[in-house]
């Protein structure tokens, strides 16, 4: 069972660097333990696109390394507090995205200007404002997760973003998803716009039909056959 998640974990690291959101060794992707002992989570000092199974490492509620080899990242509370507080959250992704860091640093709101907006607005993601540098401390992960609340994705403003879902392909699909919004966003700003919009209707019935579950992961297939070509 951990394997298939540990496997998954770490492909989801691999898509985020072909997606252009690694910086450097930060950033992590992470699973929820099934037997409920913490979370699978990308190990400290390596890059997303040098991850594998082995790679990723079992880190307790009180960032303890319980099962495999490696440095735990500092940051492990950003996962855990998020989790804990939401039990329908199976995957965590954070990184320092750098088209959403530029836009979140705008404080424009985020616009549904093309698909990939409608998986997040309406709403909108929350922006986590409380600081803009690490989050190394369970008080601050927790804050984070109230920021977050129930949506998928939150900005942390001068710093990165973090999304979620019940699973890995969710969350990264998410974080994939996110980035892309917001490039799109600052291209149309880039030309004067965007002066138009999708309404928060259309919005809602394009994320049922454009990215329901099982279009997320023909997506992330996708994705992990371009990895293969490489
Ligand atoms: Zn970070």
């Amino acid at each position: 069972m951990s394997d298939a998640l540990r496997e998954e974990v770490a492909l989801g690291c691999r898509i985020l660097a072909l997606e252009d959101q690694g910086d450097f060794v930060w950033g992590h992707v992470s699973a929820r333990d099934p037997a409920g002992r913490g979370v699978w989570m990308k190990a400290a000092t390596l890059g997303f696109e040098e991850i594998r199974a082995e790679n990723v490492i079992l880190v307790s509620w009180d960032g303890e390394v319980l099962e495999g080899e490696g440095r735990r990242h500092a940051e492990y509370p950003i996962h855990t507090e998020l989790m804990r507080a939401r039990d329908e959250v199976g995957s965590v992704v954070h990184t320092h995205a750098p088209w959403a860091v530029a836009f979140a640093s705008t404080e424009e709101p985020l616009r549904p200007v093309s698909h990939e907006g409608t998986l997040f607005v309406p709403p909108g993601p929350a922006r986590f404002t409380k600081t803009g540098d690490l989050i190394l401390t369970r008080g601050l992960g927790d804050a984070l997760a109230a920021a977050v609340g129930d949506r998928n994705a939150a900005f942390m403003v001068h710093h990165g973003i973090v999304t979620c879902g019940p699973d890995v392909v969710a969350a990264v699909m998410a974080a994939v998803l996110l980035e892309r919004a917001c490039r799109t966003q600052i291209r149309a700003t880039a030309g004067g716009g965007p002066k138009t919009w999708s309404s928060d209707e259309e919005a809602l019935a394009k994320r049922e039909h454009c990215y329901p579950p099982a279009l997320l992961r023909q997506a992330w297939d996708y994705l992990a056959r371009r990895l293969d070509e490489r």
